[in-house]
């Protein structure tokens, strides 16, 4: 006996709930494509994937995700999913910021394509949002996905939550995803068949992965701190030494847990009197703390050499923070006892009890590294150009600028660098002279640095691609075309 229409929608409902429920990237990944085969949805067709997968699920609890997609597909920027038909992308990275770029680009109608090195999302550490990207994921329907998400006043989210709902958004919108792959390098159009040759390319490990045969005319590196894209130049923010520490405890969610007070960010020029008992008490001198209650209760302090030689934390005192950081030169233990007794004095002692959370590793999750250079791309965007065929190259999130972690800045100001991205590749792909499209993206890029979350326009219901919705004094020219003549590398000339 066949089944019925009722039995068909239920099992289809059923299949995409697994989806919208898995909790891990692999899991997501297998949800999906179990979801595709059996409602028979051609991943390869992103032009039409999304709503062929929404006619599919038509049960009750789906409704009001497609609500918000289509509200958000309905900007005008995007042309109805027509701004970017012809338009091929390879995003490198499938952290934040990757998804992001990516959900944007599908919905502009691009082909996307994000390569990860990982399978895994394991990162416990705790992104701040500012109020726009709460709204913003909250449009996308983070809710549907993530229940907690931004309940109440908590404006924070673990970052390995906030990748795998931003995986499956980009799924949703016929995203195509690929883990364990890692990029190597772009390849060149090969000699001699000019323009009706293959295109650029990116060689990837593992080789020969079906991936390494695709040809695209966008490329974005969106791999973090350690950008991996040839051209662009680093600029570097020296500042006095600072070492960070993050630290990870389990949270049981019991209501002594629930009780504590989260501190969003006490420096000691605002709180001396903490900072200086804290110093008598317990010998741990720190310049700031942050703690957010989260799916780990999460710690992120800036601590002061002396204190961490004094506490037999870091063994000997070397110049060269490589060395004074290094894995030989740091007491592993009492690094954990450092980090859970400050967080211990910072709550108070309310917690009642400060259990390392298990990292990647297996290890607790306690981390110290050294912030005292941090780098941002001289440039955001470059195009090459070899034997007739043209590829814009461009940097988003950390790749772009290294946030300040304290502060959290890395989320918040790598989405804007999406969506200026996003509008950057509209007018690639609307024939844009490549001289003003790239003038036009170093005059916002110059912006980014700046933006903090009240100079940005409030207004974020306005908020799209374009930047005029989102920097109240934008002026799109203060880069010139001349200026930005070293952006265009022309393979053949050089
Ligand atoms: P990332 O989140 O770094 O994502 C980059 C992705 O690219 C990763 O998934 C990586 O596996 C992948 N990748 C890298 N190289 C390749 C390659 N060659 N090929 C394919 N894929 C590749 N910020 C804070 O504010 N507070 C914190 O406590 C904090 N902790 C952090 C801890 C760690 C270990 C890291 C790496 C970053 C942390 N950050 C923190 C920074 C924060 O995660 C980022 O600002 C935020 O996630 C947005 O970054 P992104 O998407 O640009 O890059």
């Amino acid at each position: 006996m066949g089944e019925t229409e009722d039995e068909r929608t239920s099992q289809a409902g059923q299949l995409f709930e697994n989806f919208v429920q898995a909790t891990t990237c692999k899991g997501t990944l297998q949800a999906f494509s179990i979801l595709c085969r059996q409602l028979e949805l051609n991943l390869l067709d992103h032009r039409d994937f999304y709503s062929s997968l929404k006619a599919a699920i038509t049960y009750w609890k789906a409704k009001g995700l497609w609500g918000k997609l289509d509200k958000r597909a309905s900007h005008k920027e995007y042309s109805k999913g027509k701004a970017c038909a012809d338009t091929r992308c390879l995003i490198i990275g499938g952290g934040p910021c990757g998804f992001r770029t990516a959900i944007e680009l599908a919905l502009l109608g691009a082909k996307v394509v994000v390569i990860e090195k990982r399978d895994t999302f394991s990162r416990n550490n705790v992104l701040h949002l500012w109020p726009y990207t709460i709204h913003d994921l909250r449009n996308l329907g983070a809710k549907k996905f993530y229940g907690k998400f931004c309940a109440g006043s908590i404006d924070h989210i673990s970052i390995r939550q906030l990748q795998l709902m931003l995986l499956k958004i980009a799924l949703i919108v016929g995203v195509e995803v690929h883990v364990n792959v890692e990029f190597v390098k772009l390849l060149e159009p090969p000699e001699g068949q000019g323009t009706d040759g293959p295109g650029w390319r990116a060689e990837v490990r593992p080789a020969g992965h079906p991936i390494s045969n695709y040809e695209f005319d966008v490329i974005i590196g969106a791999d973090g701190r350690r950008s991996t894209l040839d051209g662009f130049k680093r600029k570097e923010f020296r500042g006095k030494l600072a070492i960070a520490i993050t630290a990870n405890f389990v949270n049981r969610n019991t209501t002594a847990e629930a009780k504590v007070e989260e501190i969003s960010g006490v420096a000691f020029i605002f709180n001396q009197k903490f900072f200086l008992e804290l110093k008598e008490e317990a010998g741990i001198d720190l310049e700031n703390i942050v703690y957010y209650k989260d799916n780990t209760h999460y710690f992120v302090m800036t601590a002061k050499k002396q204190s961490l030689l004094d506490k037999g934390v870091i063994i000997n005192d070397y110049i060269e923070t490589e060395r004074l950081l290094a894995s030989d030169n740091v007491n592993q233990e009492a690094l954990l006892s450092y980090a859970r007794e400050a967080a211990d004095f910072a709550t108070n002692y309310q917690l009642p009890s400060l259990d390392y959370a298990i990292n990647h590793y297996s290890q607790p999750d306690v981390a110290m590294f050294d912030f005292t250079c941090m780098y941002a791309s001289e440039n955001a965007a470059l195009v090459r150009e070899k034997h007739g065929h043209q590829v814009l190259v461009a940097l988003v999130g950390d790749s772009l600028l290294e946030p300040f972690w304290p502060m959290g800045t890395g989320c918040a100001r790598g989405f804007l660098a999406a969506f200026d991205t996003a509008w950057m590749i509209k007018g690639w792909a609307q024939g844009k002279e490549p001289l003003d499209l790239l003038s036009e993206r170093e005059s916002i890029y110059r912006l980014l640095p700046q933006t903090t979350a009240e100079n940005i326009s409030k207004n974020f219901e306005q908020y799209t691609i374009d930047p005029a919705t989102r920097y109240p004094n934008l002026n799109s020219t203060c880069v010139r075309p001349h200026q930005v003549r070293h952006l265009y590398i022309n393979g053949e000339q050089g």
